[in-house]
């Protein structure tokens, strides 16, 4: 609370970091190993084990852990791959590292997940796969999308950021497609300062991953090329140096127990919003699908079409001069002067850039006080 002017400044997002995290670190870096050691074992097998995955694999950043999807699903030069325009860039980014090109299809404009149907209508012979993205930590319609890939012979790489944690049909997000990306930016569920992995229960793509994470280098005798001795190694392929720290993998290990609090203090945040805001007219909640649990990444206010005269950057100003870190997730990728560039034009996905004019997402975060919710609600009420 700034004591002149009475105004709070909170975040939209931050991390929560306890002694016991800090302990952790602390450990590790007292220890022989500060990257590549057994923290980072752990901490995969802690994950895979808490989302339903056979096999986990730590990497630098989310980014990192989509392009090393990406290279794994072998998507190369003149590929296309469907994913949604309602996404940071990274999610669409991951697919041009590979020299493949997006293709957004258009959302749904109740849940704001890629729409199955348009989905269908984008697939060409050059479709090689689909980047869902849980949106907000609602999970997408995984059946109708596995299904379609199923008919067309398309990897599915899940984009879940925004959804550690969050089931689909009583399963956990990370245990339903060939791989799933989440990341540890520390406005996300859990942190590791940045960070990513990938969950597959495929042992092929398993072992693609783990040797892209670390140039394309490999020492297993049975996939060498030549065996010149005992100090040989290969490089395979061309892969990056996207390892994470093993300072990081003890963080993550610690922050991982903690999850199940996070989230449900996530949830009772989200339930009380939604509360406090059903009777306004003018703006719309999230809508939940009845099959899913979200994990509540991030929580939108949608202006309703016929309020819209009352302009969303007004109302945007005026929580922000409250001191209240509003955001807008997310500007279409395509609007992006990069893509633009590349030919992409307004116009592509009606729904996703009709919710982008009337968006606003307010703050959410574990770490939040019951009072700076009430605050954020007040402000909201009288603001909107
Ligand atoms: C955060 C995020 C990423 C990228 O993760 P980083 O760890 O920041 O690289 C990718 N996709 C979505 C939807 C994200 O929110």
């Amino acid at each position: 609370m700034d004591k002149k002017t009475n105004v709070k400044h909170i975040p939209y997002a931050t991390q929560w970091i306890e002694d016991d995290d800090m302990q952790a670190v602390s450990e590790t870096l007292k220890s022989d190993y500060l990257t590549t050691g057994p923290k980072i074992n752990e901490f995969e097998q802690a994950f895979a084990q808490y989302v339903g995955a056979r096999y986990a694999v730590a990497v630098s950043s989310g980014t990192a852990a989509l392009h090393a999807a990406c290279f794994a699903a072998g998507i190369k030069e003149g590929d296309e791959v469907i994913t949604t325009p309602m996404t940071f860039a990274a999610s669409a980014n991951c697919i041009i590292y590979c020299g493949g090109r997006p293709v957004f299809a258009d959302i749904d404009p109740h849940t704001y997940n890629i729409d199955p149907k348009e989905i269908e209508k984008h697939i060409t012979p050059k479709t090689k796969a689909i980047i869902p993205v849980h949106f907000t930590g609602q999970p997408c319609d995984m059946d109708a999308i596995n299904d379609i890939a199923k008919e067309h012979h398309l990897i599915v790489i899940e984009d879940a950021a925004h959804a550690l944690g969050a089931t689909y049909k009583s399963k956990k997000i990370g245990g339903i497609s060939d791989m799933t990306c989440f990341s540890f930016h520390p406005v996300k569920h859990i942190t590791t300062g940045e960070g990513g992995m990938i969950t597959t229960d495929d042992e092929n793509l398993y072992k693609k991953l783990i040797q892209f994470r670390n140039h394309g280098i490999t020492r297993d005798r049975e996939i060498l090329e030549h065996d010149d001795g005992p100090w040989y190694y290969e490089q395979q392929f061309l892969g990056y140096n996207y390892r994470m720290t093993d300072i990081q993998a003890a963080l993550g290990i610690s922050q991982l127990k903690k999850i199940d609090r996070f989230l449900s203090r996530r949830r009772e945040i989200a339930d009380r919003y939604d509360k406090a805001f059903a009777d306004m007219e003018w703006i719309i909640t999230p809508y939940q699908i009845k099959e899913a649990q979200s994990a509540w990444h991030l929580y939108i206010l949608q202006l309703k079409p016929e309020y819209l005269g009352m302009s969303r950057k007004k109302a945007y100003i005026a929580l922000q001069q409250r001191g209240i870190g509003v955001n807008v997730h997310y500007i279409p990728v395509y609007y992006h002067p990069y893509y633009r560039r590349m030919g992409y034009r307004k116009g592509l996905c009606q729904n996703a850039e009709n919710l982008y004019e009337r968006i606003i997402t307010i703050p959410l975060y574990p770490k939040m006080s019951d009072e700076d919710v009430e605050y954020v609600i007040d402000a909201v009420k009288g603001d909107i």
